[in-house]
């Protein structure tokens, strides 16, 4: 797809607000700014010039620290800092040859986000920008930002400088996620739920102001700056890499390793208070036949829907995970054998229902393991190895269905055997796939 075919599957809500926000900063950096006479001092052009090199320089060093480890580079590269440091330093019209030539590089080094919503997120910051101007140069005021000695008073206007350029910033971003779908804008929607976010960026937007105070006052010291935005891009770093190491990039659910990390917890509590848990294990039917007839990226685009029509089913407490390939497990914590059969019949029906909109009907079979209040302590390796065996028969006796797990008890050793070690060996699609044994009692 052509970025201007992207644009135009977006809804129109969607794009009628980035076109809205283009003139809004267009429109904004213009008329908030305070015009020099002549409009072009060479020291403005200079400082911005030098603006944009600094951007250059972090979003390289970025590169550079990542090494690859991290595939596709997440819109947040601390560029948010330039166009702050902006708007201590330069009149506000400045923002836009500023944000723009910083974000053609990082799109040229590599930053994968659809065009239209990288230019809605440059004007989202020319915007943010243009508005903090207000609060640094005050209508009224003598049109000079604070400086490095403006006192107590100086320190309060950049940091409610700061939080407007957050506060715009997030409400504008925030409304692209609300206007666009929900599917394409998983990843904007949990960044903005997550409070981290609002913390690395007020950091970034801390250093980009000192980086304009000292470049004002002191232009030679925000050579100390350098080892400050490594340091900045370190912890940018960190955010995806930990979410890749927990969430699987296919489906966006947990991975099982963390899954199991989460569960093992959250079972420790439910036990101590004596309370019920459930485990649901689900497997989609037939899924090796529906590839071999709309090929594996058809294949992929089911078994995402299907991951949205569970997690979109359960509580936010519920704890979810690919386990691998295929299959699902869920865990319902604080919750009876009658409720989790309920759960479980939902997801079923759920799953057949929303699945009218791919090329082909999809089902699943469910197996659910209850470990019911004030029963001995189960482990989840027992508990995930009854839900499994519940999902054999719900396969065996004709797919598309639920079934509950026979009592711990029945739970013959080898499976439990078995599932220790697959647990163990951090149970992967592969590894599972390799299951002859499993294949066959299946087959
Ligand atoms: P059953 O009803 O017994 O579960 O049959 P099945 O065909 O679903 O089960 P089987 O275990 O034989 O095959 C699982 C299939 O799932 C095979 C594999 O190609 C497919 N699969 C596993 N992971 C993925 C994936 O990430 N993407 C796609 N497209 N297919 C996958
Ligand atoms: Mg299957
Ligand atoms: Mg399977």
């Amino acid at each position: 797809m052509t970025a201007l075919q992207e644009f135009a599957a977006a809804p129109w809500r969607a794009r009628v607000w980035v076109l809205l926000s283009a003139v809004l900063a267009v429109g904004l950096a213009l008329a908030l700014s305070i015009w020099p006479d002549p409009v072009w001092q060479l020291t403005d052009i200079v400082t911005a010039l030098a603006l944009v090199i600094g951007s250059v320089i972090n979003v390289e060093l970025g590169r550079l620290f990542e090494g690859g480890r991290v595939a596709q580079q997440r819109p947040h590269k601390a560029l948010s800092a330039w166009p702050m440091a902006a708007t201590v330093l330069l009149p506000t019209f400045y923002l836009l040859p500023v944000v723009a030539l910083i974000y053609a590089h990082a799109r040229w080094r590599g930053m994968r986000v659809t065009l239209w919503k990288w230019c809605a997120s440059a004007c989202f910051l020319v915007c943010a920008g243009a508005i903090a101007t207000i609060i640094v140069t005050p209508p009224g005021g003598d049109g000079t930002p604070p400086t490095l000695t403006s006192g107590l008073p100086g320190v309060l206007i950049m940091v409610a400088a700061i939080l407007t350029f957050l506060a715009v910033e997030s409400a504008m971003l925030g409304m692209s996620g609300w206007l666009n779908t929900a599917q394409d804008e998983v990843w904007l929607r949990r960044t903005l739920a997550d409070p981290a976010f609002y913390l690395t960026e007020a950091g970034v937007l801390t250093i980009g102001a000192l980086t304009g105070l000292l470049g004002a006052n002191a232009p030679w010291f925000v050579l100390l700056l350098i080892p400050v935005y490594g340091f900045l891009q370190q912890s940018v770093l960190h955010r995806p890499l930990q979410e890749r190491a927990t969430r699987d990039p296919k489906t966006g659910l947990l991975v099982f390793n963390a899954w199991q990390r989460l569960a093992v917890e959250e079972i420790r509590r439910m036990s101590a208070a004596r309370r019920s848990w459930a485990v649901i294990f689900a497997d989609i039917d037939n899924f090796r036949f529906y590839n071999q007839r709309h090929g594996h990226l058809g294949g992929d685009h089911a078994l995402e829907h299907v991951a949205q029509i569970i997690t979109s089913n359960v509580r936010p407490k519920d704890l979810t995970a690919r386990f691998g390939g295929e299959e699902f497990c869920i865990l319902l914590p604080d919750t009876v054998a009658a409720e989790a059969e309920l759960v479980a019949q939902r997801l079923l029906t759920s799953v057949s229902a929303a699945s009218a909109s791919l090329p082909e009907p999809v089902t699943v079979s469910i197996g659910v393991a209850v470990v019911e209040a004030g029963n001995t302590p189960m482990e989840l390796a027992v508990v995930l190895a009854r839900a499994d065996q519940a999902l054999y028969r719900a396969k065996l006796e004709g797919r598309n269905t639920v079934r509950i797990a026979a009592p711990a008890a029945d739970i013959d050793s080898g499976v439990r055997t078995t599932w220790d070690a697959k647990l163990n060996r951090s149970a992967h699609r592969a590894q599972y796939s390799e299951d002859g044994e499993r294949q066959r009692r299946w087959g």
